[in-house]
């Protein structure tokens, strides 16, 4: 039985785990699929305070995960499948495996959202990708295509110019969403070309990735774009199917959390991407990740005290 079980290893559960464990609760994290959440796939965090240098997202993560350590935080590989919410104490059940705990944060976040086109999930790893991070030294010297028109696009298709020879932009619409820094950027690297109005249609390839269909939706023009590679960057889905009908949510998913992160069950609160589909910012989730842990040390020190009070005696009877 542990004080706080964390579910989920990304900025949000870390930074809960670092409050929990140096507030002296017994913390278990429960890392998920990959240890990291979405920043560990990200290479260059410019961003996050404290870092005038930028620092990788692998690196920013493996600092929060010592810190916690050093604090006496439990770290295991499981994904949990599901969770019963009739607690405290909640049972979360991974993969062969059950834990207990008196709170929890949870912290799954967010993944990648597909385009759901012919050929991405036949090549995806073998020419489809949504992590630049991880995937782009496999393309080195090749065509690169990039979809999506906001920050992560562009930052991710910057980074992509270390290592393809031509980097294409394909946006649904005429106008970025993504901020001026990173707009500016872009613009003024000579590897990256945007291919406006665009939509993908087809990925095409039989050992890998060759060229793609796309279409453009002003003029209805389809035509073949030769890519070695092509990287997705549109948007992001919470990951909270376990919390179906048992934490209250918004019609897109996103776990519903009040100003101080408390769920709709006393004793589960909510910090990161699994509730905000807003800022969605390293920082934000951190901020988050660490209100969550200060709420469940008060909701776990109110069980203790509740737990030892001593019942009230009956006053005797009046004299006389
Ligand atoms: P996002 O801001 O939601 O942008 C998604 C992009 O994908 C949009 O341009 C959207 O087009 C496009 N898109 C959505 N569905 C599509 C589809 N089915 N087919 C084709 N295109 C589609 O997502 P994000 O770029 O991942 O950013 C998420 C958040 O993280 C944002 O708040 C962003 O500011 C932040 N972020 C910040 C940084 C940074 O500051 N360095 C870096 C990365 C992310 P439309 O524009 O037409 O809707």
């Amino acid at each position: 039985m542990y004080d706080l079980a964390i579910i989920g290893s990304g900025t949000a559960g870390l930074t809960a785990a670092i409050y929990s464990a140096r507030a002296d609760l017994s913390t278990l994290v429960l890392i998920g699929e990959a240890f990291g959440g979405q920043i560990a796939t990200t290479n260059d965090v410019e961003n996050y305070p404290g870092f005038d240098d930028g620092i990788t997202g692998p690196e920013l993560t493996e600092r929060m995960r010592k810190q916690a350590e050093r604090f006496g935080a439990k770290f295991e590989m499981n994904t949990i499948v599901e969770i019963d919410v009739d607690g405290p104490p909640f049972t979360l059940t991974g993969h062969g495996a059950e834990y207990q705990a008196r709170a929890v944060v949870v912290a799954t976040g967010a993944s990648p959202k597909l385009l759901g086109v012919p050929g991405e999930l036949e090549l995806w790893g073998r020419g489809v990708s949504y992590c630049a991070t991880c995937d782009g030294a496999f393309f080195r010297g090749e065509h690169i295509a990039v979809v999506g028109g906001g920050d992560s696009a562009l930052q991710e298709a910057l980074f992509l110019t270390r290592f393809g020879s031509k980097i294409s932009i394909i946006h649904r619409r005429d106008e970025l969403r993504a901020g001026a820094y990173l707009t500016n950027r872009a613009n003024e690297n000579d590897k990256i070309e945007f291919i406006w109005d665009t939509v993908v249609e087809e990925i095409n390839g039989t050992n890998g990735v060759e060229s793609l269909r796309i279409r453009n939706v002003k003029t209805g023009e389809e035509s073949s774009l030769p890519v070695g590679g092509v990287f997705v960057y549109i948007g992001h889905r919470p990951n909270t199917e376990i919390f179906k009908n048992k934490l209250d949510m918004d019609h897109e998913g996103y776990l519903i959390a009040d100003h101080r992160t408390h769920s709709n069950v006393e004793g589960i609160f909510i910090a990161g991407e699994a509730q905000d589909n807003y800022f969605r910012q390293a920082i934000t989730t951190a901020g988050e990740g660490c209100m969550a842990a200060m709420e469940a040390e008060k909701f776990i020190a109110r069980l203790d005290f509740e737990k030892t009070e001593e019942p009230v005696a009956a006053a005797p009877a009046a004299a006389g």
